[in-house]
């Protein structure tokens, strides 16, 4: 039977009232105490004349006044469009209009930087702590029961914007429904009464309610970090014997590359998980090695069109793959004319799963191009990505299809680049982006960080890569920074590292 978040918060209120859910810098909420605050934020909702079906946006930092919103939210029946505060003013502005949402909640960071914006755009901000003295958190709050709201599986819970590492974000509507299966799947990671999980990852993404929601649907705790920090992180998993955690990639790699990593006591690990950027087998295999408890990496897109498991501990030979598609979860390769291809052959990845989007939020256009038909009429959306599935059914991903080079006529994969770069022993981060070049149409460049205390140059590195692959991979130049642009979630964004290159050099 299917069951909603806010109710499944009730019942735990109802049978371990006392059972710690939220805990961040400190400060700890229990279930009853989390019910109750919920039932406030709801009532207030509904005083203030929202009704089940209108939607709000809530742009901060993770906090525990963030959580009680969404949730309170949803128990009114209203959408929540969660929204990314690295966004620009304008940039958020745009998705507050796509996801008609008739209030926003602010940090107090956001308030500063969206205010004015906000203004000029009527957008009627909402400050979620006391830092904003004219509408008080805690003031707003009422002290009331909120009139019940029948929820369905159908009605959309809430509106999460992909994170535009390829163009602007997409509003996609995720509904109850899909949202009781993240919660149910659960189960299967060992999340329950039991579970302290660690959340570093921002609330507005997708990635952090996969976990966040089993979390304290099946009755867990979560705690909140507001901003990660590897030091802080190992500190807190130490001190709260923690259980699960999502982490992407590059928080992995920033953990595992700390000196001290050994000393922490980290044995009360049960679940790992990963997802939203490429996570090379050899980080893997270094978290396997010295992290205890299990592995787990997904893949998948926002959109909802279907993902792939890979559990690694059980697969120490997969681990250059990003696993299997889920149970129901139809995954399969295109070629460029859409015509699908066998395993073993490189093509763009479509997927379909039970709960994917019906369509892009006001951009029909962008639906279409994003839809594919199988011979029988069976719908899948396009992932953008480019892999191959081996013979057992393990999908290899390459990279995403704007990221591929061109050049003389050859299909360059910048992933199989990064894969030989990543083997000098002097570099810290890698990738590879192409460049337009008038004699190859594109050519790859390569972009690294030095690891700390390394004595070498960009010169001596380029003539050592070039020395390894074939004529047609190698590097025209490779570029030494301090720093990959990066997403709020940690994803590469090539899209600017080619902006910045035909700045300096085009
Ligand atoms: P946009 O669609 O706006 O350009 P986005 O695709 O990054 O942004 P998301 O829906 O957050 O938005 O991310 C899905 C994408 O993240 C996938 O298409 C894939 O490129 C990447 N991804 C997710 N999981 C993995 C993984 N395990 N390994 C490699 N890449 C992954
Ligand atoms: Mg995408």
């Amino acid at each position: 039977p299917f069951s909603v978040l806010p109710d499944l918060i009730a019942l735990h209120a109802k049978t371990r009232g006392s059972h710690p859910a939220l805990i961040q810098d400190g400060q700890q909420l229990d279930y009853a105490a989390l019910n109750s605050k919920v039932d406030q934020v709801a009532a207030a909702l509904q005083r203030d004349g929202f009704q089940a079906g209108d939607s709000i946006a809530i742009c901060g930092s993770n906090s525990i006044p963030y959580a009680l919103l969404y949730i309170g939210a949803l128990r009114a029946g209203m959408v929540v469009a969660p929204l990314a505060p690295s966004s620009t003013p304008e940039g958020l502005v745009t998705m507050i209009k796509d996801s008609a949402a008739k209030l926003v909640f602010v940090d107090q960071a956001v308030d500063q930087a969206l205010g004015k914006t906000a203004e000029q755009h009527q957008i009627k901000l909402m400050s979620m702590d006391d830092s904003c003295t004219e509408n008080a958190f805690s003031q707003w709050l009422a002290d009331a029961t909120p009139t019940p709201v029948t929820i369905t599986p159908e009605m959309p819970f809430n509106i999460i914007y992909s994170s535009g590492t390829t163009g602007d974000p997409k509003g996609i509507v995720q509904s109850h429904g899909m949202r009781w299966s993240h919660i149910q799947r659960g189960i299967v990671f060992g999340y329950g009464p039991e579970c302290v999980t660690l959340i570093s990852t921002p609330l507005y993404s997708n990635t952090t309610l996969v976990s966040f929601l089993p979390s304290l649907g099946l009755g867990g705790t979560v705690a909140l970090m507001a901003k990660f920090d590897a030091a802080k992180y190992l500190k807190l998993a130490e001190q709260l014997s923690v259980t699960h955690t999502m982490l992407v990639p590059v928080q992995y790699q920033r953990i595992m590359a700390r000196e001290d990593f050994d000393q922490y006591d980290l044995s009360s690990f049960h679940m790992k998980f990963s997802t939203s950027a490429p996570f090379h087998a050899e980080l893997k295999a270094d978290i396997l090695k010295r992290w205890p408890g299990g592995l787990i990496e997904f893949y998948g897109m926002t959109e909802g069109g279907g993902s792939c498991m890979l559990a690694a501990h059980q697969f120490p030979d997969k681990l250059a793959t990003v696993g299997k598609p889920l149970e129901n979860h139809d995954m399969r390769v295109i070629d460029e004319d859409g015509v699908e291809l066998p395993a073993g052959e490189i093509g763009e990845v479509v997927g379909h799963s039970p709960a994917m989007m019906t369509g892009y939020l006001n951009k029909p256009e962008k639906t279409a191009e994003a839809e594919w038909y199988d011979a029988e009429g069976k719908r899948f959306i396009r992932t953008g990505d480019v892999g191959r599935f081996d013979e057992e059914g393990f999908l290899t991903l390459m990279d995403r299809r704007k990221d591929m080079i061109i050049s003389g006529g050859f299909n360059i994969y910048p992933s199989d680049l990064e894969q030989e770069l990543r083997k000098h022993p002097d570099l810290q981060e890698v990738t590879v982006i192409g460049v337009q070049s008038r004699s190859w149409g594109e050519t790859p460049v390569g972009y690294a960080v030095l690891r700390p205390g390394a004595n070498t140059d960009a010169q001596a590195i380029c003539e050592w890569f070039n020395e390894r692959v074939g004529k047609t991979q190698r590097l025209n130049r490779l570029i030494l920074t301090d720093e990959l642009p990066r997403s709020a979630i940690g994803k590469v964004l090539k899209r600017e590292l080619r902006d910045q290159f035909q700045a300096q050099y085009g």
